[in-house]
């Protein structure tokens, strides 16, 4: 844990958060500013800075965390009518936390390219 991460705090129960699924590699709660009807940030328990500090040895984590998203579009139901994973990386790509995390986002549609 980095104990100035916030969601390092999340994950450890320090920052309340409204959680939504909990296991020993990834948590998932939903986001506070929500931009769409179903917002939910999935992050591994483990401090990663973000995808670009990924390695293959993240694998099974990785699986863990997109097996998650999968199921909570499905239990959110939006997962019939699509919806987007998106993981922001630096400055330029719109990373404002510091912890890797994957946004569920769901409940309307999305354009493409993104802003
Ligand atoms: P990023 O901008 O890094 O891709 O995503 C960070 C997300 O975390 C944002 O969507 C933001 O609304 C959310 N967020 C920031 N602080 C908190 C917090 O304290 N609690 C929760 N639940 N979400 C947060
Ligand atoms: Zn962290």
């Amino acid at each position: 844990m980095t104990t100035d991460c916030l969601f390092c705090g999340i994950a450890a129960g320090t920052i309340p958060a409204d959680l939504v699924h909990d296991d020993e590699l990834v948590v998932a709660f939903r986001d506070i500013a929500p931009r769409a009807p179903t917002h939910i940030v999935l992050i591994p328990r483990r401090h990663i800075g973000s995808a670009a500090e990924l390695t293959e040895d993240d694998g099974p984590m990785l699986g863990r965390l997109f097996a998650v998203a999968a199921d909570l579009a499905r239990s959110s139901g939006i997962a019939d009518g699509g919806y987007r994973l998106v993981s922001n990386v630096g400055d330029r790509g719109g990373q404002t936390v510091d912890h890797l995390h994957i946004h569920l986002m769901g409940g309307r549609a999305f354009e493409w390219p993104p802003g």
